[in-house]
């Protein structure tokens, strides 16, 4: 059984216990895990805060950090193929997609590598002749990361990447639940030549490691992606030590179809925006929002393409719907499917888990035309589940997409340039993609609105959401202070 370690201050160690992770394909327990609790979270937390201040990371130049970055990319890069199979083995995501998607974090740190250096500060024009004013843009300081087990990677990165471009320490606190591939880039970490300490990488269960480490007095900034039912958690956890935090949270995102598209097309940008990854993602398109005009030919062809879909073992490359993470997530879809059903949604296909090994649960589709109160249409499954209404008018259109507590990402689909840009203006999200979907990039920010949290993560933004401003104030004058009781 292959066994893993958190990484402390540049040392790996066991962790204060040790528990089981399962593979979801196949309910095998196939690997130990270290669990932090309160004693490592505090050397995690001290191991950040003395690396902080440690004149090898404090003095280092803006540039000789993004080398390191630009090294830890080359080595993401390297190793890729083994972060993709950890991944794939301990979350179940299909090795297609994590493949991919691994390949592309290597350029999330170049992009973060190359900003190092271009954090810059600013001149003001002070309203006072003997006086220089300037802000200097300095690092918030140690900063708790903590991450849900889908697409760890790439939500690690878009944390660390600008956290130490900016001159941040980090302590990253992987998921209990799929902790492999972060603790194995903990290993890569560690052989591109940062100080020890710079990076700390730790996994444990909510209250024992996550809520200990968010409340840390040793804590400036908390980046916390995951359920906006643990965020409230962070959020009073942040009482403690009134650390700054930035959320990115679930969703319910409209996937938007008028009458005018090319429907082939966009019955596959449907398929990809909630049966990729198997759903199990925060910007899934899990609500199609369709005209009326086209509701049954688009439902019969994204019909067939779901029956069609290709269930398996993620690690197969042909595979393109792998399982359910977590037991939990099964539980949770059968549950939402019948509290609809029993709120008038029909099924269009699927809606059981299927038998046997593993947790697969199959493309499905409830049309909710009926039922505007099913709770598929407000809860987020986080499974390859979509939720179906149809419109007459734009206007009801754009309501049902608004009918939402989360505003994270959406998609508009039509070939009428001016109807685009009223929904782009009128719809609630972070994201809007027309004519495409599930598209990210380092260079676009990315989060949400409402329960889908607030900050931004990718983009110039970001590195500088890991800095603070420091306002400095010079005379330049020789003469003698002026009346002391009188303010400059
Ligand atoms: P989760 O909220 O259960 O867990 C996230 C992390 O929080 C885990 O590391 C967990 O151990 C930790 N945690 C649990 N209790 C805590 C506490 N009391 N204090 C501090 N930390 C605690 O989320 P999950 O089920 O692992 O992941 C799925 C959720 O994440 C979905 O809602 C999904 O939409 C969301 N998500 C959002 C984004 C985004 O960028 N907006 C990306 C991916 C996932």
């Amino acid at each position: 059984m292959q066994q893993f370690q958190q990484y402390i201050g540049g040392v790996f160690s066991d962790g204060s216990a040790r528990f089981e992770s399962r593979d979801p394909a196949t309910g095998e327990v196939w690997a130990m895990m270290p669990e932090a609790r309160a004693p490592d979270v505090d050397a995690a937390v001290a191991a950040a805060r003395a690396a902080f201040h440690a004149p090898d990371w404090a003095d280092m130049t803006a540039t000789a950090r993004g080398k390191l970055l630009y090294r830890l990319a080359d080595l993401i890069a390297e190793n890729a193929e083994t972060l993709a199979q950890l991944e794939t083995r301990d979350t179940g995501k299909i090795i297609r997609e994590t493949s991919a998607q691994i390949a592309y974090v290597a350029d999330y740190y170049r992009y973060y590598a190359g900003l190092a250096d271009k954090i810059e500060g600013a001149h003001l024009p002070i309203d006072k002749p003997d006086m220089e004013v300037w802000l200097r843009r300095e690092p918030l300081g140690v900063v708790a990361a903590v991450v849900p087990w889908n697409s760890q990677l790439f939500l690690a990165a878009v944390k660390i990447g600008p956290a130490l471009a900016a001159g941040c320490t980090v302590v990253l606190k992987a998921s209990e639940e799929a902790p492999a591939p972060l603790l194995e880039f903990a290993r890569i970490f560690d052989q591109a030549g940062f100080p020890a300490g710079v990076l700390n990488v730790i996994t444990g269960f909510g209250a024992d490691c996550g809520a200990v480490l968010t409340a840390h007095p040793g804590i400036d900034h908390i980046a916390f992606t995951g359920g906006p039912d643990t965020a409230r958690h962070v959020v009073r956890n942040s009482a403690e030590n009134l650390a700054s935090t930035s959320l990115e949270l679930g969703g319910k995102s409209p996937f938007i179809v008028f009458e005018d598209v090319d429907i082939d097309s966009t019955v596959n940008a449907q398929v990809s925006a909630i049966f990729a990854a198997t759903g199990q993602s925060c910007v899934a398109g899990s609500r199609l929002i369709i005209s009326n005009q086209i509701k049954d030919v688009f439902l019969h062809s994204l019909k067939g393409k779901a029956e069609r879909v290709r269930i398996g073992a993620p690690q197969m490359a042909e595979t393109e719907v792998g399982p359910l993470c977590t037991d939990a997530q099964m539980r949770r879809a059968v549950e939402l499917v019948a509290a609809s059903l029993a709120a008038g949604a029909r099924i269009v296909t699927g809606g059981q888990p299927l038998e046997g090994e593993g947790n697969f649960f199959p493309p499905t589709i409830l049309d909710c035309s009926s039922a505007p109160d099913a709770p598929c249409l407000r809860e987020e499954f986080f499974g390859p589940v979509l939720s179906v209404c149809g419109f007459d008018t734009e206007a009801e259109a754009l309501a049902l997409a608004n009918d939402t507590a989360h505003g994270l990402a959406s998609g508009v689909f039509t070939r009428d340039l001016t109807r685009a840009h009223r929904m782009i203006r009128g719809i609630r999200a972070g994201i809007v993609w027309v004519n495409t979907y599930r598209a990210v990039s380092p260079i676009a920010p990315f989060g949400g609105q409402g329960l889908s949290g607030h900050g931004r993560e990718g983009g110039l933004q970001a590195a500088l959401d890991y800095t603070r401003v420091k306002t400095v104030w010079l005379r330049t004058s020789d003469e003698p202070i002026p009346d002391p009781f009188v303010m400059r």
